[in-house]
């Protein structure tokens, strides 16, 4: 690791090195211990005074050196082996060094040179075994550095002793370049102190690449030794390492990454036939599914299921079959079902369509067996099973399968379910219906069953009487006036009677007066099994009803409230088949009726659409149109008919209204009628809900859009609209949870309804709810405190929310508590702060907006008792009158109490007093902030002007100067100008 750049004893001719006075220095040939010849300086005028015998060397160009070694060979004379020499013999020299860029002249100057050392002799002499004086050969070693120019000098001073200088070495060390984990690192030279290490970042030798993250490093050490080697190169994917260097893996080998430490031999059904491949080639007819690592063996598609067989029930077919002989090398096998229905003769099948089922699934399917329902009766069907597993879209070989040819039996029809009552009079009711989707047959006979719907009694339930019709419409006769009546229709065929459909309620007209009808369906399915015990008479049956009855009126005081005369909200979660929650309540829309026109916003589950709706018989309507979008998981689907399901229940002028659904449509006949519908047909069934179209949008958008265009009267009219449909919610012991002006439609006539409805799930789409710590998503801006806190949700909760839908009413959208955040607003209502009326509010509304803000939810109006309020305020018009200039303060105001108010103080000194920073008082007044307006209006570089160099200072008035200006705008209803 030495890098010689002088080494005297190496030299054969002479040195030639500077020496002045003449009489001093002398270059003298000689041999060293080894005999070997050499040239030496020497010196020795030990008698006389006064020596200065000054010798330099020649240039010495460093090259990269920092630090430089010098090591000197020499003997010297002990003075008292001299005689008659005292005071004049000296026993030390001095080694001195100068710098240059270039050689510089053959003349002398001390005065140039830099001290290294005093150098002295070990030991001079060593007394000889026969008591003879022996001389001794010291050596010393100096180091100098850094050193800065190109090259140096050395020179030895004599003052007067006996020398003989017999090797001048000198040198610097350097790492040299070596290969060290794959990486090399370069010729390295070492640093200029003598604790210093020199980092060197290595370069990986070829066909390696560095470790991720660990690039290698290595360090030179002063002594010119590599130090403390960190990180790594390795071979890169199709090389391995073979000593210092990385060689390709031989063929029919692989390597495919970097981190494998060996090349392998190819997997079966793989080769290769290149040198350094990363992977190997699939034999033909095998593949590797894209998830494939490179290291498994190539697989091929599985054979077809083995002993394919059948079992026909009416429109139901299992099939049950054996796995394949082959499973093409792979465990991922699954299996695939393909119907066709065939056409008797000639055969000729086309894709059975959306209206099959397949049970678990049609394909994806992990076990042996699937049952295919909802077949038409009478029909021809193949069925194809398919084993398919990770590499059959690979192959284009052909497709194996197992098939059968199969023909259904026949069938009942299906259920009637859209009924519609066509005429209600005091004693009897025309009904009409649609044929039912399956008939299965040809109908010959509809069968029309009805009771009195007196309370739950079970005697009373059973006594039922028939009405059969041949058509699809029916008029039920000899019927009481104003008595609730339940309807059930079904179908016949020579297979059969159908099942019931939906129980539909219907109430005749009063004698004489009155026009009221009142249609819904039951959703119980406990009632089911009250009235089907119906043809069994027996005691047994009877207790069993009665048990029944007993838990059923437990289940549903758990579920809901009941208030008497009213409808109660059923929750669509209640039913273990969400299906069947859609369809008691929303009615089943054929998609041809619907014509979309244009996209008008969206929804969390697809577009939201606004087009037309034709019913047969009525006139065509205005629909805003909810899609699903295309590829919708069950759970989505499932989630997005909730609310429909939801909102079916509701029958009120302030709820936004379902018109239907779309769940069952047929891509290829709506196709066909309505070219608008083809977005929604790709893929999957299309789903919609449609519901009454609101022209104006959500409530919060157009209050924003319209700010200040109406009247105090008109906005408390959209007021009152909400406040009726919550009441109307809330009497059917619904719960709404996200009441904000953002969850409010408007239409045409500024009439406003609630809409948004959905279990606890829809919230967590509203874009301001977030997370709470009591876990769950909450718009905490609008919801009340325990259910912030404890998910205390009611009706009274509600009310609150609609206090801060009042409040963005009368100030036409604005945000709630502006832009605080929401962990402030909690502390803020927490601590009992509310917030102020709105610009140019009554003070009446203000006062009901902190009724429905009390902290204690047993304290807040009813929905009932608010819809009285403003109705009185609507008649009484004087009262929502606002005196110019005097609306009053709010009674508990969303102002930090803490800070004083500002309106109390009456001089800047006062105030500064107030928040204890009255030490600046001359400041404000040098700056000329001699009022508490011109403060007001002071920024956060205003007061750093002020010379106020303390943060936190800064921060207090600014804070204090902050709350002035929103009281002065709270109080004065104007803003301060900054
Ligand atoms: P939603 O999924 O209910 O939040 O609806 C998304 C957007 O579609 C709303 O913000 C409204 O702008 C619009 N929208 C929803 N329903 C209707 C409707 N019945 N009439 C008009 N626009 C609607």
């Amino acid at each position: 690791s030495l890098v010689i750049l002088l080494d005297s004893k190496a030299q054969q001719t002479e040195l030639e090195w500077i020496s002045y006075p003449p009489n001093g220095w002398e270059e003298i040939s000689g041999l060293d211990e080894n005999y070997t010849p050499i040239r030496t300086y020497q010196v020795c005028q030990v008698m006389e005074p006064n020596q200065n015998n000054w010798l330099r060397t020649n240039w010495i160009e460093k090259g990269d050196a920092q630090r430089i070694f010098v090591e000197l060979k020499f003997t010297l004379r002990d003075c008292n082996s001299l005689p008659g020499v005292v005071g004049t013999c000296k026993e030390t020299f001095n080694l001195y060094y100068q710098e240059t860029d270039s050689e510089v002249g053959r003349s002398l100057r001390e005065n140039q040179y830099v001290k290294i050392d005093t150098i002295a002799a070990d030991e001079s002499f060593t007394q000889g075994d026969l008591g003879e004086r022996k001389m001794k050969l010291n050596t010393e070693l100096r180091i100098i550095g850094p050193l800065s120019r190109r090259g140096f000098y050395l020179a030895f001073q004599d003052v007067g002793a006996c020398i003989a200088l017999v090797s001048v070495k000198v040198y610097y060390k350097k790492c040299w370049s070596i290969i060290e984990n794959l990486a090399t690192f370069p010729d390295t030279v070492t640093g200029s102190e003598f604790s210093s290490l020199v980092e060197v970042e290595g370069m990986c030798v070829s066909d390696a690449e560095e470790e991720a993250d660990n690039s290698p490093k290595m360090h030179c050490s002063a002594e010119g030794e590599w130090l403390v080697p960190i990180g790594k190169c390795i071979c890169r994917a199709g090389f391995h390492q073979k000593g210092d260097a990385c060689e390709p893996c031989g063929r029919g080998f692989y390597k495919s990454s970097s981190q494998d430490l060996q090349c392998s031999r190819c997997p079966a059904h793989s080769f290769n036939d290149r040198e350094g491949s990363w992977r190997c080639d699939c034999e033909d007819g095998y593949y590797r599914a894209l998830s494939d690592p490179p290291s498994v063996a190539c697989t091929r598609p599985p054979s077809a299921p083995q002993n394919l067989v059948y079992n026909i029930n009416q429109t139901t077919v299992s099939l049950e079959w054996s796995p394949p002989a082959d499973t093409g090398g792979r465990n991922d096998v699954t299996y695939r079902v393909i119907c066709r229905r065939c056409s008797w003769e000639p055969e000729e099948c086309v894709p059975c369509g959306p209206n099959v089922g397949f049970s678990p699934a049609q394909s994806g399917l992990v076990d042996t067996y699937v049952t295919i329902v909802d077949l038409l009766a009478h029909a021809n069907y193949t069925f194809e099973v398919e084993a398919v597993n990770g590499v059959s879209d690979l192959s284009r070989t052909q497709r194996l399968f197992a098939a059968v040819s199969i023909a259904t039996g026949q069938a009942a029809p299906s259920q009637v379910s859209e009924v519609i009552k066509e005429k209600v009079q005091q004693r009897s009711v025309q009904l009409s219906w649609q044929e039912p989707q399956q008939p299965n047959g040809v109908i010959t006979e509809y069968e029309i069953k009805y009771y009195e719907k007196v309370s739950l009694h079970c005697f009373l339930d059973r006594i039922y009487s028939t009405v059969r019709s041949k058509s699809t419409s029916a008029t039920v006769n000899n019927l009481k006036p104003s008595t609730a009546y339940v309807f059930q229709i079904r179908a016949f065929t020579e297979a059969g009677y159908g099942t019931y459909g939906p129980r539909v309620e219907i109430t005749t007209k009063e004698e004489n007066t009155g026009t009221h009808t009142f249609t819904h369906t039951y959703p119980s399915p406990l009632l089911d099994i009250t009235l089907s015990s119906w043809l069994m008479l027996s005691l047994v049956q009877f207790f069993t009803c009665l048990i029944k009855l007993v838990s059923f009126s437990h289940f549903h005081h758990l579920k809901s409230f009941k208030f008497p005369g009213t409808k109660t909200y059923i929750d669509p979660e209640t039913y273990e088949d969400p299906n069947r929650a859609v369809h008691q309540f929303a009615k089943e829309l054929d998609a041809s009726c619907i014509k979309i026109e244009r996209v008008i916003g969206a929804g969390e589950f697809g577009e939201v659409c606004s087009g037309r709706l034709k019913l047969p018989g009525k006139r065509d309507v205005s629909v805003a149109i909810k899609t699903l979008k295309v590829g919708y998981t069950e759970k989505q689907r499932r989630d997005f008919l909730c609310e429909a399901s939801i909102m079916g229940q509701f029958d009120h002028p302030n709820v936004v209204h379902l018109e239907g659904v779309v769940t069952r449509g047929n891509c290829k006949h709506r196709l066909r009628t309505n070219v608008f519908c083809s977005a929604f047909c790709c893929g999957g069934k299309p789903v919609m809900i449609v519901i009454e179209y609101m022209e104006n949008g959500s409530l919060d958008a157009f209050l924003r859009k319209h700010d200040g265009q109406f009247t105090v009267i008109q906005l408390v009219g959209m007021l009152r609209g909400i406040a009726a449909g919550m009441r109307y919610l809330s009497d059917m012991g619904y719960v709404h949870r996200d009441l904000a002006a953002r969850n409010i439609l408007v239409n045409s006539n500024l009439v406003c309804k609630v809409s948004d409805f959905g279990l606890s799930r829809v919230i967590d789409d509203d874009p301001e709810a977030v997370y709470t710590t009591t876990g769950g998503k909450i718009p905490v801006r609008w919801t009340a405190p325990e259910a912030i806190q404890y998910r205390k949700f009611t009706s009274a909760s509600d009310v609150w929310s609609y206090g801060i839908v009042m409040w963005e009413v009368m100030s036409y959208g604005e945000r709630p508590y502006w832009d605080m955040s929401n962990q402030d607003v909690i502390k803020a209502i927490e601590e009992g702060y509310r917030l102020p009326a709105p610009m140019d509010c009554p003070p009446g509304l203000h006062q009901l907006m902190l009724d429905c803000w009390q902290k204690d939810r047993a304290e807040r109006p009813k929905f009932d008792q608010i819809v009285g309020i403003l109705d009185k305020m609507i008649r009484n018009p004087n009262t929502l009158k606002t005196p110019v200039g005097t609306c009053t303060r709010p009674i508990s105001p969303l102002l930090d109490q803490s800070t004083p108010d500002f309106t109390a103080f009456r001089s800047v000194g006062e105030w500064l007093e107030a928040i204890k920073m009255e030490r600046y008082r001359d400041n404000f007044t040098a700056a000329g902030y001699s009022s508490l307006e011109s403060v007001a209006r002071m920024s956060i570089e205003d007061v750093m002007r002020l010379g106020i160099t303390l943060v936190g200072h800064q921060k207090k008035i600014m804070s204090s100067i902050q709350t002035t200006r929103a009281q002065m705008l709270h109080l004065h209803g104007t803003g301060v100008q900054v």
